[in-house]
């Protein structure tokens, strides 16, 4: 999946799709400051004739045309971690054909979330589709999961008619991811036939997810949920894009997997309360870490930890992502728009060496390489390319220090009711709009 992009420069036909992808990019929303796009988004429901709500935090309520108390619920972030709004570039792929939208200045444009908010909204207003859906777009995932655990605490009331969740925020276009790093999103029996149901359309379930606003939903709804791929890649970085053709096949999965999970659970009741498990399991050899309750397990055989050669490019580049937010979580920045330590990052490129031992990372700023220095130690070494700024980083430091950095981690989970508290109130002058919103 990791190929140098061979594209040529290209003419777009703006579909009414596509200008609505573009519209929601175009939305400068970091964690914390996603008052425009929900702004926008409510007009779309109220022009739409969609009924939804919206609570203090901003996340908002919605549920599609068909009625019926057994829906199945979507959900997505509108958050981005972007530092600076994008500026929007097409082009195609020259094997595939494929179009493409990065930007021209190496900044993140969004497509996670904003992939998964567009798969939600396209399926909300259409009418063609006759399973009773509801969605939930969260504000400020990437500041730590912080919407939906607000959803969820105060408002499972407006989702307690939901079957199954499917979250729509997970890179590339194969997988359904069934495992996130802290549980087990759906239960075994279930994993079976989301293998099978997606095999016939080219994916496949996989147990490698590491976290989302999923997590919190099955965890409290008591129901099974997944987190299904929304066509982004380089997630985090300059260089991410979004290959739209994978976009638009995850919305014809997501439609096709909507209606036949509905159908298997309203025929097997007996099948939709699950209460979530640990995501680790000491028995189950796997090909990847998993952490869970302070113990961290690099697969294989139980016992023997695996090489850290062994791990592909895109696991390490996740396992650095959670040394920055562990290290946001230590000098407490961890938020907004996924913290102050991601926005040095921001305009980086992220690859492995071809030994795959070490991690270069080029493009970051400054502060970005102090950060480093200050956590990873000696281990860091400088790469000057040009006027470039890069360090090169041991697979095995980042591995470690993702063991050591959960005690840190756990002692935030312990604590972070206190921050979730602390909401946003911006969102009240958008109540008066619809007799249907939620007043506080
Ligand atoms: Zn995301």
């Amino acid at each position: 999946m990791k190929t140098k992009i061979k594209e040529t420069k290209t003419k777009v036909k703006m579909t009414k799709q596509l200008k609505l992808l573009t519209r929601l990019y175009r939305f400068f929303s970091p964690s914390g400051q996603e008052a425009q796009v929900i702004d926008y988004i409510t007009g779309l429901f109220r022009d739409n004739g969609i009924e939804y709500r919206i609570d203090r935090q901003g996340n908002l309520y919605a549920a599609n045309h068909v009625p019926g108390a057994a829906r199945i619920l979507l959900n997505a972030h509108m958050d981005t971690v972007a530092h600076q709004p994008a500026k929007l570039a097409y082009a195609r792929l020259k094997k595939s054909g494929d179009l493409i939208i990065r930007s021209s200045n190496k900044t993140v444009i969004g497509g996670d979330d904003k992939n998964g908010v567009w798969v939600v909204l396209n399926m909300l207003m259409d009418k063609s589709i006759n399973t009773p859906l509801s969605a939930l777009l969260c504000v400020r995932e990437e500041a730590g999961l912080v919407g939906s655990q607000y959803a969820v605490e105060h408002h499972a009331d407006w989702m307690a008619d939901a079957l199954f969740c499917m979250t729509i925020d997970r890179r590339g276009n194969d997988e359904i991811i069934t495992h996130n790093c802290d549980i087990q999103l759906s239960s075994d029996d279930m994993i079976d036939w989301l293998s099978n149901h997606g095999s016939t359309f080219g994916l496949h379930t996989s147990p490698n997810g590491s976290i989302s606003d999923v997590s919190n939903i099955a965890e409290h709804l008591h129901i099974n949920g997944v987190n299904l791929c929304a066509g982004y890649y380089n997630a985090h970085m300059g260089t991410e894009y979004t290959n739209y053709n994978h976009l638009k096949s995850t919305l014809r999965y997501a439609k096709e997997l909507a209606k036949d999970i509905h159908a298997h659970l309203t025929a097997n009741p007996q099948r939709v309360v699950y209460v979530p498990e640990p995501a680790w399991k000491p028995s189950v050899a796997s090909t990847y870490g998993t952490a869970y309750g302070g113990a961290f397990s690099f697969g294989g055989v139980a016992g023997k930890p695996l090489k850290s050669t062994a791990l592909t490019s895109d696991e390490v580049i996740d396992m650095f992502w959670e040394v920055l937010d562990d290290i946001e979580l230590l000098e407490g920045d961890w938020s907004p728009g996924g913290g102050a330590s991601h926005h040095e990052f921001s305009a980086a490129d992220l690859r492995l060496s071809k030994s795959r031992k070490s991690l270069k990372v080029m493009g970051m700023t400054e502060a970005g390489a102090d950060i480093l220095y200050q956590y990873l130690g000696t281990d860091v070494l400088d790469i000057v390319k040009g006027k470039t700024r890069g360090v090169s980083i041991p697979v095995d430091t980042i591995v470690h220090y993702r063991e050591q950095g959960l005690d840190a981690y756990e002692a935030y989970e312990r604590t972070k009711g206190a921050h979730r508290e602390t909401g946003i109130d911006d969102y009240k002058s958008m109540l008066d709009d619809d007799g249907k919103d939620y007043q506080y």
